[in-house]
């Protein structure tokens, strides 16, 4: 028997049992939605989970004070009107909570758990062109074949820790904020670390500083933050929301970040200080994402209007810490505000206005290492009951570097995206056939179930044109992928984040090799997207190759 004749045979030994239509990675948001579509299109599918169950982002990441920054009803599922009746959402920025409820009710309400298999890590994928199919390897050995092979991993879920020696040394219970325990932690009468002052950590400090004993953060860099305004949602307003639901979709599909939120088209330095400022206040005043997407429309490209805004949200700064010096450390001086995912925060300043908080300038007093007992740093000893790393996510492109993905021929794709991704609308990638990406690199995201929703209909429509035409291969061209990659690259050219060290622009120094920016979102505007995307597929996919 040939090896090749095998190998075939080896295949069909397991087909029974572990071949599918399609598998898709991840069961967040993206894995949800996509599976329900792929169902409704008749096709067999397998969703693996690294998790214990689905949620994705509102499985993992439990730390106190984990909240939504979109508005909850711009967030939710708009798909199914039944959904949307049944439903309530309890407050403006909904909590993690209530958020992993309502995606186990999604999951139940469309009977999804039985297409899912969690505790099952993908570990590699790799393309049988002899079968025209992917072979799926779990982190347990064992492996699964479909057609179609869907990422729908995350763009924030390879979790990091910080590069300090003695990471893994403390005697306490330590935790990161994105693998936080199922059952809540007391940390009544605790000595609490924190390292790390992002997104996360400026969630969890407030929340974490009303119990403790004590909380020390160590903080590498300032972040820019604005409140967030929550408020609870009663009855009677829910109700009110509800019939608004059709409007409120439809303007997120009108705006640049698939918010509510829409610029004002005017430019900062062409009205009076006043009216800027009267602007600006009232932004502050408003909850969500206003002072950064209703904001006026050259903040985020124009040095001069963006430091006058950073001067402004400076001087909230300073109003709402009592301790100049602390609050000269809280005022980022390597970026203007706006310029990375903007933190919404409930008393984060404020926090700092407490006895039992302390902060650290590890730019300062830089921390030599994690000890059994707390933090090391050039300073003193820190001792500690609870250590909580807030270290962030290699964002984007991690989750696709945690596994072996090679196309024909053994083509790997973390070589091939050694220099930053390369795909077409973020949704194919040239020499990787049948693999979609549920809002992969350089599609446009922002207000991110929208981005999801509609990358999930491209992908189902493209599927259904294939089995129209009783196509079952589809792969993307080179010269379209360079063209994707350029419009994506050119979008990023103007704007003030591009030249900004985070997680979008893929810098993460915890992790090896993540010091160059590399250009991770289509940052040209959801509705050009939108249009693009549909372009192509009114246009009978001329950019792609059927077999
Ligand atoms: C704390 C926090 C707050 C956020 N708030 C907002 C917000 O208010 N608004 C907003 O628009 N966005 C927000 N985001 C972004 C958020 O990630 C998205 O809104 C959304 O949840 C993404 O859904 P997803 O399904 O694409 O990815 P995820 O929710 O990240 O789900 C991906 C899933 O894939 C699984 N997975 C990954 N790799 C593998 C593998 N190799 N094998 C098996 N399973 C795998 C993961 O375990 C995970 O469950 C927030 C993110 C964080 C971390």
């Amino acid at each position: 028997m040939t090896s090749a004749v095998s190998t075939v045979a080896d295949r069909q030994l397991t087909a029974a049992v572990r071949t599918y239509d399609a598998i898709i990675i991840g069961a967040g948001i993206s894995g949800i939605y996509q599976l329900y579509r792929l169902r409704q299109l008749g096709m067999k599918v397998r969703v693996f989970e690294a998790g214990s169950g689905v949620g994705g982002t509102w499985y993992w990441c439990r730390y106190p004070g984990a909240r939504f920054d979109s508005e909850s009803w711009s967030y939710g599922y708009s798909f199914s009107e039944e959904l949307l009746k049944e439903w309530d959402w309890k407050e403006h920025f909904s909590p993690q909570p209530d958020n992993l409820e309502y995606l186990n009710l999604v999951a139940d309400k469309f009977d999804l758990r039985r297409d899912m298999q969690f505790g099952s890590r993908v570990t590699a994928a790799h393309w049988s062109d002899a079968a025209n199919e992917w072979i799926v390897t779990l982190e347990s050995g064992e492996t699964a074949h479909a057609r179609f092979l869907f990422t729908a991993i995350g763009i924030l879920s390879a979790y990091t820790l910080p590069r300090i020696p003695g990471v893994e040394s403390f005697d306490g219970p330590a935790y990161h904020t994105a693998r936080w325990p199922h059952t809540p932690v007391d940390f009544t009468g605790k000595r609490v670390g924190i390292i790390g002052t992002g997104a996360s950590a400026i969630q969890a400090i407030p929340e974490i500083a009303k119990q403790a004993q004590q909380v020390v953060v160590f903080q590498r860099r300032p972040n820019w933050a604005a409140p967030l305004h929550n408020a609870k949602i009663g009855k009677a307003e829910m109700e009110q929301i509800r019939s608004r639901y059709a409007e409120i979709f439809a303007r997120c599909a009108q705006t640049p970040g698939w918010f509510i939120h829409q610029p004002d088209a005017r430019k900062t330095l062409e009205v009076s200080p006043e009216e800027r400022e009267a602007l600006w206040e009232k932004l502050y005043a408003e909850p969500g994402f206003g002072i950064w997407m209703a904001n006026f429309s050259d903040i985020l490209v124009d040095e001069k209007a963006n430091t006058a805004l950073s001067e402004f949200i400076a001087k909230k700064i300073r109003q709402r810490v009592k301790d100049p010096k602390v609050a000269e450390k809280l005022i980022p001086r390597d970026h203007g505000f706006a310029t990375r995912r903007v933190p919404l925060e409930t008393g984060y300043f404020e926090t700092y206005n407490r006895d039992n908080v302390l902060l650290v300038d590890v730019k300062e007093t830089p921390i030599e290492a994690i000890t059994p007992g707390g933090v090391r740093t050039s300073e003193k000893e820190y001792e500690f009951d609870v250590l909580i790393y807030a270290t962030g996510f290699d964002g984007v492109t991690g989750a696709f570097d945690r596994i072996d993905f090679r196309g024909p021929g053994g083509v790997r794709l973390r070589d091939l995206w050694a220099d930053g991704p390369r795909t077409y609308l973020g949704q194919l990638i040239d020499g990787f056939p049948n693999l979609l990406m549920v809002l992969g690199p350089h599609t446009a995201r922002g207000n991110i179930p929208r981005a999801i929703e509609h990358s999930v209909e491209w992908q189902t429509r493209l599927l259904r044109f294939m089995r129209e035409h009783g196509y079952t291969r589809v792969e993307t061209r080179p010269e379209h992928v360079a063209e994707w990659t350029q419009t994506v690259l050119k979008a990023a050219e103007r704007l003030l984040s591009s030249k900004v060290d985070s997680w979008q622009t893929g810098v993460n120094r915890n992790v090896e090799g993540r010091t160059v920016r590399r250009v991770l979102g289509y940052n040209g505007n959801g509705v050009h997207y939108r249009r693009k995307t549909a372009e192509v597929a009114d246009g009978g996919y001329k950019e792609l190759t059927f077999r």
